[in-house]
């Protein structure tokens, strides 16, 4: 049996541990929730994420990276719900300029946005590269947008004077790019992961690292979070999506993979603390292992592909 939605209507043998009708079996615990207990325990990982690592101090000024998707918007909405009194909180988007995705991504976002009373503001790939990820010719896009996006969050995050950048990285995402850095021999990019880290001008902090996929769609239904739910069209030529594959069939077969991966993961990082002197871009400034950061690396490749014929 998968730890899936478990339909509303159908009549099941066991219940949740209060009693009430299950809406979720979470499999790697064998325990069965009601949509009232698996909010409670959403949140509470929420919680204790934020709590044992200080993602969230008073009077802090948080920029939320909000896509419009699923866990970004269940990230805001937390967020707004249990920090609004103490923290100022900002939504930002960024627009790469990817057709029939992330212009109706953008919609959700601002509908969300609006309708929790937030400021929200979006910056885009044309304003700040010259240039739309749909326009760039390479069969790899992802390799782009997601370098180049990382910093544009950065410098919004910056721009706008927040101390902290949050960005929706779920359980599942997490345990992708642990195993993504392995796959790739990146030992920096490894360091880097876990729930907050300093790659940027900005902290970036990762609430909801210890909430499975499954979880967070499932609380951002019974909430009634509206949320864009589409695949990028540029999504198919992308490791992530290999890897995210091979942690499910993992999963399905040895039940707590994900967690697993992240825990290893938490007490690697423990011991390899040793991280070099922070050095600067060049061009932008930025933290960097290099002489050039990989956002001013990329863009210059950028530059070579565009023009050439
Ligand atoms: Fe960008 Fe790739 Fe994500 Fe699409 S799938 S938004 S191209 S990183
Ligand atoms: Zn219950």
């Amino acid at each position: 049996m998968d730890d899936v939605i478990i339909k509303w209507d159908t009549p099941q043998a066991t219940s949740c541990g209060c009693g009430s009708k299950p809406v979720y079996f979470r499999r790697y615990e064998g325990n069965y929730y009601c949509e009232q207990c698996l909010i409670h325990q959403v949140e509470k990982r929420f919680r204790k994420t934020l709590a044992d690592n200080n993602l969230v101090e008073k009077g802090d000024k948080i920029a939320v990276g909000l896509s419009g998707g699923k866990d970004s918007s269940v990230l805001l909405y937390l967020l707004h719900k249990h920090f609004s009194n103490v923290a100022e909180i900002i939504a930002i988007t960024i627009d790469e300029g990817i057709a029939g995705y992330r212009d109706r991504s953008i919609v959700q976002a601002q509908k969300l946005a609006g309708t929790l009373g937030m400021e929200h503001r979006i910056f885009s790939f044309r304003d700040a590269f010259s240039i739309n990820v749909d326009e760039i010719k390479t069969e790899n896009y992802c390799t782009f947008c997601g370098v180049l996006r990382r910093q544009l969050l950065n410098k919004a995050a910056a721009e706008i004077g927040a101390d902290k950048l949050a960005i929706g990285h779920n359980l599942d995402d997490e345990a992708q790019s642990i195993l993504m850095n392995v796959v790739r021999g990146d030992f920096t990019g490894f360091q880097r992961l876990g729930a907050s880290g300093h790659d940027g001008f900005v902290r970036r902090v990762k609430p909801l690292r210890d909430i499975p996929e499954k979880e967070i769609k499932l609380y951002a239904i019974l909430q009634g979070i509206g949320f864009y739910d589409s695949e990028c069209p540029h999504s198919f030529n992308n490791v992530r999506r290999d890897v995210q594959k091979m942690i499910n069939d993992l999963e399905e077969k040895y039940p707590g993979t994900k967690m697993q991966i992240l825990s290893f993961y938490n007490k690697s990082r423990v011991n390899t603390k040793t991280e070099k002197e922070a050095m600067c871009c060049k061009i932008c400034g930025s933290p960097s292992s290099h002489n050039l950061c990989k956002a001013c690396e990329l863009s210059g490749r950028i530059d070579v592909l565009q023009n050439s014929p």
